[in-house]
């Protein structure tokens, strides 16, 4: 028997709106409360959207509100459209009706089905979000950002945008507002400007003869610098070639030559200021590649829009959206194809390139001027272009025998793990395999048993260990999965990276990496580099055999020594004094702050009897992550965690710990220590919750742009000790570079550690400057939660001929303790 399912026609959802609205607003299809009414956005994702429409300074009620589709599709999938017995082409026409009916002069499209079929054309809404361009209808100016359902908690989790997103809605809500006024599309001007010849830089540079602050940028094909753009204001930007492209363009020779002279006394221009967009990438060509001398950039963009937006992408694309009414146009040149493209596209790429960043330094600088942020950018953040350059550029020195030695040594533990495995597991495992690894873990018939979990992750894995393994063959089946994995990452990323070009081994430091001012490091790659280039620096262990391993490759070149200090304790000193706890920053220096924290988490009685264990001793490790969790009120799941994969990272036996331990210690901490609540978490959420705003003590601010829940004042109670860290850091090796100049060369930055080359000769000399300008000291006046203290960190100074940890026969060059002299 046949069953007939007959479906009740589609119930027609009009716009709604005054019909004098300038601004349209258009979604894509009506939800359940939608149909109900009869009106569209009137549910949550209407809620959200009038909101950040307040926010943006206007009144929702004032828009016209329509769909690209007027009949909700079954379970609101857009997909399944037609499954209302409507089409999409009569939704859109509909639509155009009622634009016509209502002729408003903007548009705001919300989400990728209203802003695709709205503006012709491919475009990709998260690239062109922002960007003002003209409806189907040659007329109506359209502005698209997302659609408000995306930051609904409901959303599919994958697809749901962070709670900062609404920041970036608002500009856009108010660029679609703005435009509305508006019946015409006045977008930027430029003059885009292709140089044929060195005549024609002649003539730009003698038009320009009195500026001194210039935009530059290079493009390169393959890594190659081809041109250099320059503007001098916003509206002119020149493209000048720099060599021959194959097929595409050629000068003669004294032509290229005369440009070259003419760049060269360009760059030599008294006072000249330079303005660029990551600006790092740009100078390492035009100096080394080119061999021009440059003065250090007077304005980076994507630094200047950290200082001030720190949650915000960095991406010059990003950047114009939100400072320019410039359309996207990053798609006019995606990756230049010496086959497919025009040569000339390139060279107006360039232009525009240029011509744009001065726009975005015209709108930062006033914005940097307006926060009180200007003073700040060029002290803290500008001088770092230098100091990361520098240090780029040094590396270390490969020692390829202890290189071939951890070969042979990973390749015989890589193959005795892989026989305990196949032996314990009855086949051959492969670990990175997610699949056959669930085959082994999980299930009754399986060789683990384990309760049956979603992922095979390092994560999911040490869970299992600390909760489940009851058997000596769980455990061995969970260690050895790990250290087969590790092992195998070890030898093909660590071990057996590519060399620069001069055999150093280098890699890429993000200054701005982190919203926490962190610094982060990266593969040089393209465009940097041809190919992947060298190591990540901040991503080798320090810990355990491994990193020991790793870093004992690394070395400091023939007649230097590496030099590291560090912040001691820098971040817990920090929090105490946040916390106003005196008596604790008293004890620091006086006792091992790690072992009290092991003394109170294991209940060691006398507390002073904690400080008779070992500095090896696992309860040390375990006091010391428990009292940093509970300085970051994190939870005890979080905190049972990190204790035991970072036991199993660093190599620390015997380590394992519940969650109902976990949560056994933060008690006994929160006890011991009650002003971090009562004091120091309590004052960043009053500032949080008035403000969204902190200063570290050197004036450097951060708005929090996330939902108002405890997740975001955890994050806030981390912001002001890790940056100022951070920031010290940075501020005592550029005062060591101002002393010591040259002679002093920095290779790498690690958390609260600095790493150097000094010649042998001249080792005391300069660790004796390094200690002085690390423990300078930082006053807490100026910060959000002001305290008149002057914070001096301790600075223990160690050297070494390669950078791994000293060991009298494994490792005896390795770094070691600086007692006032070098022990060869
Ligand atoms: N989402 C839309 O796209 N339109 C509505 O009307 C409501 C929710």
């Amino acid at each position: 028997m046949a069953i007939e399912i007959t479906r009740s026609p589609a119930i027609y959802v009009p716009g709604y709106g005054p019909s004098s609205a300038k601004l349209m607003i258009v979604g894509e299809a009506p939800g359940e409360e939608e149909e109900k009414h009869r009106k569209p956005f009137v549910g949550p994702s209407g809620q959200i959207a009038a909101d950040i429409a307040k926010q943006a300074g206007f009144d929702w009620s004032e828009c016209y509100r329509a769909n690209v589709f007027p009949w909700r599709p079954p379970l609101n999938d857009f997909k399944r459209i037609e499954e209302t017995g409507h089409t999409l082409e009569e939704g859109i026409a509909d639509l155009k009706r009622q634009i016509d009916a209502i002729k408003p002069n903007a548009i705001l499209a919300l989400g990728a089905v209203a802003f695709a079929n709205l503006v012709p054309g491919k475009r990709n809404l998260n690239l062109c979000r922002g960007s003002i361009y003209h409806a189907f209808d040659g007329k109506t100016k359209v502005v698209a950002t997302h659609h408000p359902a995306r930051l609904l908690p409901s959303a599919n989790i994958a697809k749901m945008l962070p709670f900062s997103t609404r920041f970036i809605m608002r500009h856009d809500f108010k660029r679609a507002w703005d435009e509305s006024k508006t019946s015409t599309l006045e977008l930027p001007k430029r003059h885009l400007q292709v140089a044929k010849n060195s005549l024609d830089v002649y003539r730009y540079l003698l038009e320009y003869e009195t500026n001194t602050l210039f935009s530059a940028d290079i493009e390169s094909i393959r890594s190659i610098p081809v041109c250099l753009g320059l503007a001098a204001n916003s509206y002119h930007g020149i493209c000048i070639p720099l060599i021959d492209v194959p097929g595409k363009f050629s000068l003669p020779i004294h032509e290229k030559l005369e440009i070259f002279r003419l760049l060269a006394a360009f760059f030599r221009r008294p006072g000249l200021q330079l303005i660029g967009q990551n600006w790092k990438f740009d100078h390492d060509k035009l100096e080394p590649a080119c061999r021009f001398v440059l003065p250090d950039p007077y304005f980076d963009t994507s630094l200047a829009f950290h200082c001030l937006f720190p949650e915000f992408p960095k991406g010059l694309n990003f950047i114009t959206s939100i400072c320019t009414r410039e359309p996207y146009y990053k798609d006019e040149l995606k990756e230049f194809d010496l086959k497919r493209d025009n040569i000339n596209d390139l060279f107006l790429y360039n232009a525009k390139d240029v011509a744009v960043p001065f726009e975005i330094y015209e709108v930062l600088s006033k914005e940097l001027h307006q926060a009180g942020l200007y003073d700040y950018f060029q002290q803290f953040y500008m001088p770092l272009h230098r100091l990361y350059i520098d240090m780029e550029r040094t590396g270390f020195v490969v020692d390829e025998t202890v290189r071939q030695r951890l070969r042979t040594k990973y390749d015989s533990l890589e193959l005795e793990i892989q026989c305990k495995l196949d032996t314990i597991c009855g086949f051959d495992l492969n670990v990175n395999s997610p699949k056959q690894v669930a085959l082994a873990l999980y299930g009754p018939n399986s060789v683990g048993k384990f309760p049956i979990r979603k992922g095979a992750d390092e994560e999911t894995l040490s869970q299992l260990y600390a909760n489940h393994a009851k058997s000596q063959l769980q455990k061995d089946l969970i260690d050895n999965i790990l250290s087969r994995r590790q092992v195998g990452k070890t030898k093909s990323t660590y071990v057996n990276f590519r060399k620069d070009y001069d055999g150093r081994c280098r890699t890429s430091f993000q200054i701005c990496g982190t919203e926490t001012f962190r610094g982060s490091t990266q593969l040089l790659k393209p465009p940097t580099r041809p190919r992947k280039i060298g190591l990540t620096f901040h991503n080798i262990t320090s810990h355990s055999d491994i990193g020991a391993d790793l870093k004992s490759m690394l070395c400091a070149p023939e007649g230097c020594v590496i030099g590291n200090a560090d912040l001691s304790q820098a971040e817990p000193r920090i929090v105490a004094i946040l916390s106003e706890d005196w008596e604790l920053i008293e004890k620091f220096g006086k006792i091992d702050v790690h072992k009290e924290s092991a003394g109170i988490c294991f209940d060691i009685r006398p507390l002073d009897k904690a400080q008779e264990m070992g500095k090896e001793d696992p309860k040390r490790f375990i006091g010391k992550t428990a009292k940093n969790a509970t300085n970051y009120d994190a939870g005890k799941k979080r905190l049972a965690l990190t204790i035991n994969t970072d036991a199993k990272k660093y190599g620390i036996p015997n380590v394992q710990v519940s969650e109902w331990l976990a949560g056994q210690m933060l008690d006994k901490l929160h006890k011991a220590y009650p002003k971090l609540r009562g004091v120091f978490h309590r004052e960043i959420q009053k500032h949080i919750e008035k403000t969204r705003t902190l200063f570290d003590p050197f004036g450097g601010r951060r708005i929090f742009m996330g939902r108002m829940d405890h997740d975001l004042y955890k994050e806030a109670y981390a912001h002001i000790p890790q940056r100022t860290v951070i920031t010290q850091l940075r501020q005592a090796a550029l005062r060591i570079k101002a002393r010591l100049g040259a002679t002093i060369h920095f290779v790498n930055e690690h958390h609260d550690a600095l790493a150097w080359f000094s010649p042998i000769d001249q080792f005391a000399a300069h660790a004796a400057i390094v200690r002085e300008e690390m423990m300078k000291p930082i006053n807490f006046s100026k910060c959000s939660l002001s305290r008149n203290y002057d914070l001096i960190i301790p600075s223990d100074v160690e050297y070494g001929f390669n950078y791994g940890a000293y060991h009298s026969e494994r490792n005896p060059k390795g770094m070691r303790k600086f007692k006032g002299e070098i022990v060869v």
